[in-house]
């Protein structure tokens, strides 16, 4: 399948990881919004959240974990960190593989925009 997060999850694209299991895969952001923004994605393609089975509460729960550990590894997790899914166009989505957006290290507005 030709999917940019399949291939980081293959590593047949490089990226920054931070943390890595049989589940799942964290990595930096290549642009990132905020002074820590990483990634957490499963290794399996679920295109959006729209996409989310019964089956997949299990590994949706882990990836959430994953991103609360991901915020310890950066340091935030005690100044507060934000975690985002995007889900189609009105949201941005631009990479159909679902990700959790980890987003820290500066105070954030809300609502967002
Ligand atoms: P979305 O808008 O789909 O929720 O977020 C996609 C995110 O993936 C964006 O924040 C974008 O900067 C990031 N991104 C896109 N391509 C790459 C890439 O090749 N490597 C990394 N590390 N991040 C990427
Ligand atoms: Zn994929």
């Amino acid at each position: 399948m030709d999917c940019l997060f399949c291939k980081i999850a293959a590593k047949e694209i490089p990226s920054t990881i931070v943390y890595e299991d049989d589940l799942c895969l964290a990595f930096d952001d290549i642009a990132p919004q905020a002074p820590v923004h990483s990634l957490v994605i499963p290794k399996k393609h679920i295109a959006t959240s729209n996409d989310i089975t019964e089956g997949d509460e299990q590994l949706m729960g882990h990836l959430m974990r994953v991103a609360s550990e991901v915020a310890k590894l950066k340091g935030i997790d005690q100044s507060g960190f934000r975690t985002v899914i995007n889900c189609n166009a009105d949201s941005g989505q631009l990479v159909f593989h679902i990700h959790l957006h980890v987003l820290g290290g500066r105070k954030m507005s809300w609502p967002p925009g």
